[in-house]
Order: structure tokens, then C-alpha cells, then sequence
């Protein structure tokens, strides 16, 4: 962002930031907006969890205390369908963590032949995958810690950069994948476009064995009264002859508990088929009894949709006041820009190049600890050093407050000191 400020009005700002990061400093807070963990009050939401479940007995008469039922309760999977836009007998119900089906996955296409594969990932000479960027860490971490290389792609406000993308993907047989959060994205907030699914489902790829990994994290936390909907990955592949490209992942933990709900996974039949006959040598089924407290809580896909409402309630404040006090104190200077998500869990806030990393440390000497700068990108390495992420979920609403007027106070003495340099 270039900046809108004469060298006179730069360093009035300077002094002034210079001021105001001595007091931040003398105020010894300590405040902390790394991760994107639900807030007390959210989970508190989803306490009959914790209360006595009734009959342990399924809707098929299944005993869910008991071994079996590797596909997962269906009854929960049919509440969940809608919302991941995979119809019920090709979604499966597992554990608690959809990164943990991430991983997995990635590591059964690297031991086991995918449907379409010529051979196992290990048997290939490199394995890589487009990530767009900005991105989710923990994405970027599994490449790198099953040893696949990480091909950085572009995001704009539509998704990933679909030029680049069908072009890396079109030619370089080693390409046999791609992260996508396609809505309200974890950092940026954005919601891939009906044009960007489609050219997913229909672009040629060099690698028979390419797959998409659709991680719909956010695909009912709505911030606004106005859901965003995207197009049907998996009904689009099918459409365009590529029905085995897409496998879309989700889970519960920001809707009940983060460290207690159930993940999803949905896909073509061939690859269910895949995941069960890898899936099945590692359980022998997944925790049905939690399943069936997830669907007494939710009840129906209304039920979950006013159960997210709740949550929108709660967290539908606190981005507000980030948007507030960072157009209050960075607003018109050229200093900042940050988005404005309608969903999920994120805003992203870029500062001029050079200055993110000094933000994140002059905004943790001073007791406000924020997502490392760079985490956003592949090896953390973001060449502009420009993004930061915020995550205003967990802090109580005062404390965000806090947080987000000091880390404003930070970007001004950064990029002045920065800019007048
Ligand atoms: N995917 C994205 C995009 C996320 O942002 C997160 C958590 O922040 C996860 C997955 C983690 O999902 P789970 O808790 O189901 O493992």
C-alpha cells in the first residue's frame, strides 16, 4: 500500500506511534491472537455434549458402545451432507480431526495405489502440490512432513489464481495435488468463486492421480445473515469426466468442540472404497458414541444451522471491533489494509513490504503474541513479509480490543520508522 501521508504527517505519526508503544509497553499485557480456537462461551454452546446422551442405541438399532460401523453413524452423516455437498452414502463420519483425514490422506496415496494412479506416491521421483497464499500452516506442515514439495500459487479474491494453476498443473506430471479452503479461507476469508470450482473440475491435469483436497473448514460459519454458497466440487468433477479428483474434508471442531467433535470425509465411490480398505486396517471404527451425541445436540441440518447462528453471535463482535479500531488508527494512512471476512475465523492484515516480522516482534515485546509472520506461506516463508494473520476468536471481547489497538500501534511504528528510513 503505498502511503497516502507527506514526510511531515509520516513522522508526527512516528513520534506518536513511538509514544504510544511506550505506554503499550508499560502496560504489561498479555494477550494472545495466534490461533483459531472457539471461545469459552462458543464451546459452552455445545455442553449437552456433556450430558447424559440417552439411549446408546443408533437409529438402525446399531449398540454405538460397541466395535464397528467404519463409515460412521448415518444419521449424523445426513445432517452434515448439505453443508459439505456430499450426498450421505459418500460422506464418511470419523474422529475428531479433519487434518488428521488430511494427513492420512496424503499418507495412504503415498503406501497405497489411488484409483487413476500409475503407482504409489513414494514410487514417484517428486510429489508436489499448489499451495495457494496465503494458506493454512498446518497444510503446508504435512507436505513437509511427508516430503512434498510446496508449489506456491497466488490467491485472489475468487480463489487461487486459476491461470497459474491449471498451467502448473496441466504440465508437470509431479503436480498431484492442491490445498483449497474454498470458503471464507483460512487467512484471507475468501469465498472461491462458482468460475474457480468449475475450472478445478474441469481443468486437464498431467498427473492421472491428481487430486483436489477440499478442506471445507468454514462451510457453515457464517458471520453475516447472508450465507455464502459455493459450487458442488464433486457433482462438477463427475460432470467433466474427472469424477475422482475431489476429496472433501470437514469437521465439528469449530461448531461443538474443538478437541471433541467429528470429522468428515467425502468423495467419489471408487475413492471411499480406497479410504475404507486403508481405513480399515487402522480401526475398527470410529467413536460412535460421540457421533450420536453430535446428532441429538444438532438434530437436523436447521438444527445446525441455528446452532451456527449462535456462534455467528458471539464472534460476529469481535471482528467487528477489529475492523473498527484498525480503521480508527490505521484508516486512510496507506500503512495497513486487512479484510473483512463474512465467515470464519480469520482477517488477514498486510503491512507494507518488509514489516511483518518486526510487527509480530515489537507486538510480542509488548505482551500481544500474534501467528509467526511468514506462517502463511509455504517453508513460512513470505518473500514480501507483508502478512500477518489475526485470529480474534478465543480473547474475550475487551481483550481483543486491546490486542487489536496494540498491534495497530505496532504496524504505525513499524512502517513509519520503515518508510522514513
Ligand atoms: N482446516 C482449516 C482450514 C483450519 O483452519 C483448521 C483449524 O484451524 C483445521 C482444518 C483443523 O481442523 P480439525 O480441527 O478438524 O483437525
Amino acid at each position: 500500500t503505498a502511503p497516502a501521508l507527506t514526510i511531515e504527517e509520516l513522522t508526527a505519526q512516528r513520534d506518536r506511534a513511538r509514544q504510544d508503544y511506550l505506554a503499550l509497553s508499560a502496560r504489561g499485557l498479555k494477550l494472545d491472537l495466534t490461533r483459531g480456537k472457539p471461545s469459552p462461551s462458543q464451546l459452552d454452546l455445545s455442553d449437552g455434549l456433556l450430558e447424559a446422551a440417552g439411549p446408546a442405541v443408533a437409529a438402525d438399532g446399531t449398540d454405538v458402545r460397541n466395535y464397528g460401523g467404519l463409515q460412521g453413524l448415518p444419521e449424523l452423516r445426513a445432517i452434515f451432507s448439505e453443508a459439505l455437498q456430499v450426498p450421505v452414502e459418500r460422506l464418511l463420519a470419523a474422529g475428531n480431526s479433519s487434518l488428521e483425514l488430511m494427513h492420512d490422506a496424503v499418507v495412504f496415496a503415498m503406501l497405497g495405489v489411488l484409483p487413476g494412479a500409475q503407482r504409489r506416491w513414494v514410487e514417484e521421483p517428486e510429489v508436489a502440490f499448489l499451495c495457494p497464499v496465503p494458506g493454512y500452516d498446518r497444510h503446508f506442515a504435512v507436505c513437509e512432513r511427508l516430503g512434498v514439495k510446496m508449489i506456491p500459487v497466488p490467491m485472489t479474491g475468487d480463489g487461487p489464481d486459476m491461470d497459474v494453476v491449471e498451467r502448473l498443473a496441466g504440465q508437470d506430471p509431479r503436480v498431484k495435488g492442491i490445498w483449497c479452503v474454498p470458503k471464507y479461507s483460512n487467512p484471507d476469508g475468501a469465498v472461491y468463486a462458482d468460475e474457480t470450482v468449475r475450472r478445478l473440475a474441469a481443468m486437464t491435469t498431467a498427473a492421472p492421480d491428481f487430486r483436489i483436497f477440499w478442506d471445507n473448514a468454514y462451510a457453515v460459519h457464517h458471520l453475516t445473515d447472508e450465507p455464502a454458497e459455493i459450487a458442488d466440487l464433486l457433482a462438477l468433477c463427475a460432470e467433466h469426466g474427472h469424477p475422482d479428483r475431489a476429496f472433501v474434508f470437514g469437521s465439528t471442531s469449530k461448531i461443538t468442540f474443538a478437541g471433541g467433535g467429528v470429522a468428515f470425509f467425502g468423495s467419489s465411490e471408487a475413492n471411499i472404497r480406497w479410504w475404507l480398505s486403508h481405513t480399515s486396517k487402522r480401526s475398527i471404527g470410529p467413536d460412535k458414541v460421540n457421533q450420536l451425541r453430535h446428532v441429538r445436540l444438532l438434530r437436523d441440518a436447521e438444527g445446525l444451522r441455528e446452532h451456527m447462528r449462535r456462534h455467528a453471535a458471539l464472534l460476529r463482535p469481535k471482528f467487528d471491533a477489529v475492523d473498527r479500531i484498525l480503521t480508527a488508527e490505521l484508516g486512510g494512512t496507506g500503512l495497513a489494509s486487512w479484510t473483512r471476512p463474512a465467515g470464519g475465523y480469520f482477517v488477514s492484515l498486510e503491512v507494507p513490504e518488509g514489516c511483518a516480522r518486526e510487527v509480530v516482534a515489537k507486538a510480542g515485546e509488548a505482551g500481544i503474541v500474534l501467528t509467526p509472520a511468514g506462517a502463511t506461506h509455504p517453508y513460512g516463508d513470505d518473500p514480501a513479509d507483508r502478512l500477518i494473520r489475526i485470529a480474534p476468536s478465543y480473547p474475550a471481547l475487551p481483550e481483543v480490543e486491546a490486542a487489536i489497538s496494540g498491534l495497530a500501534t505496532c504496524v504505525r511504528l513499524v512502517a513509519t520508522e520503515k518508510l522514513l528510513a
